[in-house]
């Protein structure tokens, strides 16, 4: 790129500075697949820090990415170094949005990030414990494009979220790959997620809603529930 277009960017981004919007939401909550909707809305840039993590501990098997997978196993929170990282390489693409899943975690990971970029919309994610379980244990994922499944129908407590099932059991729709559930996506692993997720993030909640940033959303029919809030709660906020 040359000077002058630098300049013509930077001064761009000045006028009109990168909009970025959190996903909160405890595993299962469909705050991964709400991001996917709302990025195809918006054009914004989607960045799922889990789905991140994956696929860098795919590329090799260095004992840090070894480390990094042993520890998504357990649940684990992973370094900030490592986190800040994949952001700062996810951010070098050009985009007038940004939507983030899986981050911040804590505080810490919020006040780095609040050098250098505004928050302007979080969207909390809610849905009932007993139900987030069974979604998780009905998920799946096809593991060559990493398109999401769910065996699990769900029909209680005034909740209507169908299946989302393959045309062809086992296989992705889309490139035929295989559907696997995810390996922390167990019922141990599962409960120690929602705890670590409580105690850290219960305290980010609270800042953003003091700040008045956060809205609830809280679908009982899962994505049917999401264009009426993209158009009611989201749209009048960009
Ligand atoms: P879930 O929402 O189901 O917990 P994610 O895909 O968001 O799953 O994250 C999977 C795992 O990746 C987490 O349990 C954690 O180990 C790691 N992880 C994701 N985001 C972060 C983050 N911002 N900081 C530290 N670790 C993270």
């Amino acid at each position: 790129m040359n000077s002058p277009q630098i300049l013509r960017n930077f001064t761009s981004f000045l006028k009109n500075p990168r909009k970025f919007i959190l996903f909160f939401g405890v595993p299962g909550s469909g705050k991964g697949t709400y991001a996917a909707l709302l990025s195809k809305s918006t054009g914004f840039l989607n960045i799922s820090m889990g789905d991140e993590l994956r696929k860098l501990i795919k590329t090799a098997e260095t004992p840090l990415f070894q480390r990094i997978s042993e520890e998504i196993q357990q649940g684990k929170l992973i370094e900030d170094a490592v986190i800040f990282k994949i952001l700062e390489i996810q951010l070098q693409k050009s985009a007038s949005g940004v939507i983030l899943d899986g981050f911040p975690r804590n505080v810490a990971q919020m006040l780095k990030f609040e050098e250098k970029h505004a928050i302007n919309l979080v969207i909390n994610c809610v849905l009932d414990e007993e139900i987030l379980v069974e979604k998780l244990l009905g998920r799946r994922s096809c593991e060559n494009c990493g398109k999401s499944y769910n065996l699990c129908n769900i029909a209680k407590k005034g909740y209507d979220m169908p299946a989302i099932l393959p045309q062809k059991s086992g296989f992705c729709d889309i490139c035929q790959g295989k559907l696997v559930a995810r390996e922390d996506d167990t019922e141990t692993v599962i409960r120690k997620r929602m705890r670590e997720y409580a105690e850290k993030t219960a305290i980010l909640l609270d800042l953003f809603r003091k700040k008045g940033v956060l809205v609830d959303f809280a679908p009982k029919r899962g994505v049917k529930d999401f264009p009426e809030f993209f158009a009611k709660v989201v749209k009048p906020k960009l």
